[in-house]
């Protein structure tokens, strides 16, 4: 019997190990521009200032009632005033009164709101509002804002146009896009939610001011400090506004 000769299998190089992957090196988070405060006595200075580039600033809603501000109001969510412009003449032509529109078919009210957006929901709340005003308030518009923000697609912005613009009452300040935007950038207030901005420019302004500065800064929001592109370049408020280096 011979002995069966070892055979030597050449030894295979072991597979290399793939090298683990380095972490993707991790992108600085970016910077947040920390809203700056203004200076005791900005509130009163910013003001002048608006005054006189906007001496004209005023509700770009055309309306010639409380009912038509209440209606425009309600159709202005979500929709440039330009656009409720051209849509209420007909909607106050075919609904002349609040008790007209509580008896509208919302077919016929939707066709007519239609493009102002969400049109379904808005001509439901313009009915809902009409009805009510029929039922509760003998057709006419309330003058105080625990009665306005109880009706069907009012809430505290709305009933503040109303009361500031319609009846001329200081009862508390229009907080939008604009307004909000503006209050923070002027240092007026680290505040986003409507409620709190609205606190503290009431805090900061007298209340025969409220409508007005309403106003000014959404004449200047939509002219000059644009959401994405404030013009701090040409803006006259630059000197008094500590966003003034805001890029863009
Ligand atoms: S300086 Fe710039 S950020 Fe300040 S209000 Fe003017 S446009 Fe807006």
């Amino acid at each position: 019997m011979t002995a069966r000769s070892k055979q030597t299998v050449p030894k295979q190089p072991a597979p290399k190990k793939p090298a683990p992957k380095k972490p993707a090196p991790k992108k600085p988070a970016p910077k947040k521009v920390a809203p700056k405060k203004a200076a005791p006595g900005q509130a009163a200075r910013i003001y002048r200032e608006l005054v006189a580039l906007y001496p004209d600033a005023h509700c770009e809603l055309d309306f010639e009632s409380p009912y038509q501000l209440l209606a425009a109001t309600i159709l202005s969510a979500q929709c440039t005033d330009k656009r409720v412009n051209m849509t209420t003449p007909q909607l106050f032509a075919a609904y002349p009164t609040p008790a007209d529109l509580a008896a509208a078919r919302p077919e016929d009210v939707e066709a007519i709101v239609k493009s102002t957006g969400f049109f379904r929901a808005k001509a439901r709340s313009l009915i809902g509002m009409a009805s009510a005003l029929t039922d509760r308030h003998g057709g006419a518009v309330p003058p105080r804002m625990d009665d306005l923000v109880v009706l069907p697609g009012v809430g505290r912005k709305t009933a503040n146009v109303v009361l500031g613009n319609a009846f001329g009452m200081n009862v508390g300040m229009v907080v939008d896009t604009h307004v909000g935007r503006l209050a923070v950038r002027l240092g007026l207030t680290t505040e986003t939610d409507p409620l709190r901005v609205e606190q503290a420019l009431m805090r900061l302004f007298p209340a025969e001011q409220w409508t007005m500065l309403a106003h000014l800064l959404i004449w200047h929001g939509r002219r000059v400090c644009d959401a994405r592109k404030p013009r701090c370049g040409t803006c006259t408020l630059a000197p008094l506004c500590p966003s003034a280096q805001l890029p863009g």
